[in-house]
């Protein structure tokens, strides 16, 4: 495998030039003027120092179990902020002891038996990109008698396609582009396209119930599954290939979202499509202060036509300027229209009827209609390159001093005023406070019906030494009025360590109790991934 960066984004002989660097520099000194820059070096593995593992591993794992420097220290964080920040920092005080890398069901299970008889955590590891702390098994500390991260990269097949039904067996350790290609000779697509999409696996998508950037309709992961298969401390499990059932609580509900703490996924019949053929794409203006906010008005009018775009993204003006798709003077509106089987024409002119009508401005040769590439071309491609080039920049932005990190959240269309209203103002507090200035900017992800799934930007300048510390208190004070505002602390990014304050707050009781009476049942001896989503009683 060609390696990974073990403490950023990308492959570690993917650079970022001096050049990009410095331009990028500039950027933020014209967005955060004032600002000092910092000039830390990207880490190297012979920058750090790991603690020996704690325990011997044992002779049965000869061929699973690794305890190779490089390995240790790629399984130690996700790729949140705080876990990039800690990465710039040097600290992997806390890697597993060893790295797993399992080629069987059988392997997995033997481990998780050999972890209850010596009270060793396993961490389920896909392709690591969590930003919620949920692969931080050393978070574990002396509780445990040590910690295995669980790598599912060795189950990388698509098993199995029926044709008839549409539909795939695959493994839960297929990374994105691998089992899209392994689907493309076929005329398929799992068309589930995450911004992490390029260093994210299938068994992490299910674990995350993960959300794929359309903006409406199929595009949750949890939309394409037929079926899931979990090997648990407790035994396995697997639901039927339905369609769809009306057999009481759904398995497959069990087993989305659980985030490692019942079981390792291992595979799944999933769903499949037919790759689009027709697109349209637009982008529509909304200028003035209150530009968003008319605009926001403009995608619920949208959300509940039944048109469902399969892009639209509404992007405030300053975001819009730092991502290079807009002037900074209008809050942008890329809508795109996308099929498989028909022309798209029909609904993007209605589309257009329904933003004209709300006022935006959309000029009729602002609509594209499919080129010759299959791309719908304009602001729309742009945006796509920029969305997929950002976390790649965003360790430089650390490096440079910059704290650059998102929130995301979903509520209804009632609640949407206040909510984005107090986010700024609450977080924008917490910006002066802490960091002496600094921004938050807005854009949706995900429309539906009854309300956006609004995403937070912060870029703020970051003080040596200190940033843990600040995006910490940020991160605080912005989950604190999203609950208050009767927002979700997660919309796709799940749980994990980092979100439990606000999630426990936010679930009903009951359903944490039984949440807690199911990890008995699964994992009696508490060893799946401890701290994420529920404690044992
Ligand atoms: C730059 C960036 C962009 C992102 N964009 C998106 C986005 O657009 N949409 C979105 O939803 N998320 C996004 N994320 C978050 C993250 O990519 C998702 O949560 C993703 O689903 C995690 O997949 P993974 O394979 O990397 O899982 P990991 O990070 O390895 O694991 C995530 C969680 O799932 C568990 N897990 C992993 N594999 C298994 C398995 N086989 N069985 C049981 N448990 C398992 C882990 O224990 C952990 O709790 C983004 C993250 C980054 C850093």
């Amino acid at each position: 495998m060609r390696p990974r960066k073990f403490w950023g984004w990308g492959y570690q002989d993917e650079r970022i030039s001096v050049d990009e660097r410095t331009a990028l520099g500039q950027i933020m000194q014209f967005h955060l003027p004032g600002m000092e820059l910092h000039d830390t070096p990207e880490p190297e593995l012979d920058d750090i120092a790991l603690p020996a593992p704690r325990f011997a591993a044992p002779d049965q794992f000869d061929e699973v179990l690794s305890a190779d420097k490089y390995e240790r220290a790629a399984h130690t964080y996700g790729r949140a902020t705080r876990d990039l920040i800690r990465g710039m920092q040097r600290d992997f005080s806390q890697p597993p002891d060893y790295v797993a890398f399992p080629e069987s069901e059988e392997q997995i299970a033997a481990l998780m038996e050999w972890c209850g008889h010596s009270d060793v955590a396993l961490v389920p590891f896909g392709g690591g990109t969590s930003v919620v702390g949920g692969v931080e098994g050393g978070r574990v500390g002396e509780t445990r008698a040590g910690v295995i991260s669980l790598d599912m990269r060795k189950f990388d097949k698509v098993v199995e396609i029926d044709s008839i039904s549409r539909a795939a067996r695959m493994q839960a350790g297929l990374f994105g582009p691998a089992l899209e290609s392994a689907l493309k000779p076929h005329g398929y697509t799992l068309r589930h396209f995450p911004q992490s999409f390029e260093f994210s696996t299938l068994g992490g998508w299910l674990a995350t119930r993960a959300g794929g950037h359309y903006a409406s309709v199929y595009t949750h992961i949890d939309d394409f599954v037929e079926s899931i298969r979990m090997v648990t401390p407790a035994g396995a499990m697997e639901s039927r290939r339905l369609p769809g059932s009306g057999a009481g609580p759904s398995p497959d509900r069990m087993m989305l979202g659980s985030e490692g703490a019942f079981g390792v996924i291992t595979e799944a019949w999933m769903r499949l499509q037919s790759r689009p053929v027709y697109r349209a794409a637009a982008t529509a203006k909304f200028d003035g202060e209150d530009g968003f906010l008319r605009g926001a008005e403009c995608v619920r009018r949208l959300s509940q036509s039944g048109l469902f775009p399969t892009n639209c993204r509404l992007i405030d003006r300053q975001e819009a300027l730092f991502n290079g798709v807009g002037t900074g003077e209008h809050t942008l509106l890329v809508l795109g229209f996308e099929s498989a089987d028909h022309p798209v024409d029909a609904w993007m002119a209605r589309a257009a009827e329904l933003c004209r009508d709300a006022g935006a401005l959309l000029p009729s040769e602002a609509i594209k209609i499919r080129d010759d590439s299959g791309k719908a071309g304009g602001e729309s491609e742009s945006w796509k390159e920029s969305f997929l080039r950002a976390p790649y920049l965003r360790d430089t932005l650390l490096l440079l001093g910059v704290i650059a990190e998102t929130f995301e959240t979903a509520c209804t269309w009632d609640a949407f005023p206040t909510l984005y209203h107090s986010v700024l103002e609450r977080g924008g507090a917490a910006l002066n406070e802490l960091c002496g200035g600094g921004r938050i900017t807005c854009r949706f992800t995900h429309i539906y019906p009854d309300g956006p799934a609004p995403y937070f930007t912060v870029l703020a300048p970051g003080k040596p030494g200190q940033m843990l510390e600040q995006w910490d208190a940020i991160k605080a004070a912005v989950s604190e009025t999203l609950i208050a505002c009767g927002g979700t602390i997660t919309h796709h990014h799940a749980v994990g360590r980092d979100h439990r304050p606000w999630y426990d707050q936010q679930r009903p009781v009951l359903f944490a109790e039984s949440l807690r009476a199911s990890k008995e049942v699964f994992d009696p001896k508490g060893i799946m991934n401890p701290g994420v989503l529920v404690d044992r009683g």
